[in-house]
């Protein structure tokens, strides 16, 4: 029998003491941290339940940009006025995710830190997994790797980053805010994720008790030229196999400035920075789009089972760039 320690945080502060201590996890919607402390995967010494923190607030800010409490539930987000009208790559993306009870339950901060659905991290029956015992190997490697990492993957870790919200809030250059035993910090959503590397064990770069806050969204020029398009094996309420946000800044049919970022294919959200200078100055023709789709998966290194992957990725990108230049 493993016991917990349980505590409800009184406020923000309360809750970064409690869970400064290593083995303490915070609880938001709980929706991700309890199915993997059910299946053992998880094994918090304490938790934090952050649940009734005064953070589920959705502000416009002067600058044009809105910030979203890290307690909003996904639902909530995808379905506020502001974030549908400056942001509905974001409304597609959380609405592409799960099902309308897990959205309702899940929070913004608790879904970028949802852990990867490797069945080989899911399942401790598998010994090998150094993501979740470091030095212990990587079954996925030599296993079924269908739906693993083309991009960015190590020789320790091929797992794939699940979060579809992370892929339009990596499009839309959001700004992650924490509160931790250090003080605060704003974090460029692309330098709070890491690859796997030679220590697979860590998703992102916050520190033990550092609280997600908020999430901040700068104006964003792309409001009416987006898509979030998600390939998936099931219709509804599957993970992605592939998925693109794309996002143009379009003017006079010219591209003047792009978002080009994959799921699916790496340890975290993937921007495809190659393929955004490839478009850039450039109409949306067969020919930049094709050639934006080869840079978008340049470099990638297959494993034995997700060959297909590659050319998924490239047909996802023409479309969903396709869908979002003809969006009016
Ligand atoms: C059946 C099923 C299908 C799903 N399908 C999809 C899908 O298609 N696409 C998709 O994107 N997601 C999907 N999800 C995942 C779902 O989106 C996540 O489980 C959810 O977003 C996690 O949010 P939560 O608040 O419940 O997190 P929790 O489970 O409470 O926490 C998750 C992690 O985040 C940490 N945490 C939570 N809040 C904070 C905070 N404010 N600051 C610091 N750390 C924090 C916790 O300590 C924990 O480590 C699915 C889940 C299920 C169960």
């Amino acid at each position: 029998m493993h016991s917990i320690f349980y505590d409800r945080a009184k406020d923000a502060d309360h809750a970064i003491r409690l869970a400064s201590e290593p083995g303490a996890k915070f609880i938001g919607g709980g929706t991700n941290l309890l199915d993997l402390y059910k299946s053992g995967v998880e094994k918090p010494l304490r938790l934090v339940d952050i649940s009734r923190l005064a953070l589920a607030d959705i502000d416009a800010l002067a600058d044009g940009g809105v910030r979203i409490g890290a307690l909003a539930s996904n639902s909530a987000a995808a379905n506020h006025p502001l974030l549908r009208q400056r942001y509905p790559l974001l409304a597609e993306a959380l609405l592409s995710g799960a099902s309308p009870q897990l959205r309702n339950m899940a929070t913004v901060g608790g879904n970028l830190l949802q852990r990867t659905r490797c069945y080989y991290f899911t399942d401790p029956a598998f010994a090998q997994c150094n993501k979740r015992a470091p030095g212990s190997g990587c079954a996925a490697k030599d296993g079924f790797n269908r739906i693993h990492a083309i991009l960015g993957a190590s020789e320790q870790c091929i797992a794939v980053n699940p979060s579809d919200m992370g892929i339009a809030l990596t499009a839309l250059d959001a700004v992650i805010q924490t509160k931790g035993p250090q003080g605060e910090r704003r974090i460029p959503i692309g330098e709070f994720y890491r690859l796997p590397g030679d220590t697979p064990q860590y998703d992102t770069n916050l520190a033990q008790g550092e609280l997600i806050t908020a999430v901040d969204l700068p104006p964003s020029p792309f409001g009416g030229h987006s898509h979030y398009l998600k390939v998936r094996d099931r219709a509804s309420y599957a993970f992605a196999l592939v998925s693109v946000a794309a996002a143009l800044d379009l003017h006079d049919g010219v591209v003047r400035d792009a978002r080009i970022v994959l799921g699916g294919v790496a340890h975290k959200p993937w921007r495809a920075v190659d393929a955004e200078s490839v478009l850039t100055g450039k109409p949306l023709t067969d020919d930049s789009l094709h050639t934006a789709a080869a840079a978008a998966v340049a470099g990638a290194r297959p494993c034995r089972h997700n060959q297909f992957k590659i050319e998924l990725a490239q047909r996802a990108v023409v479309r969903a760039l396709r869908i979002a230049g003809e969006k009016a």
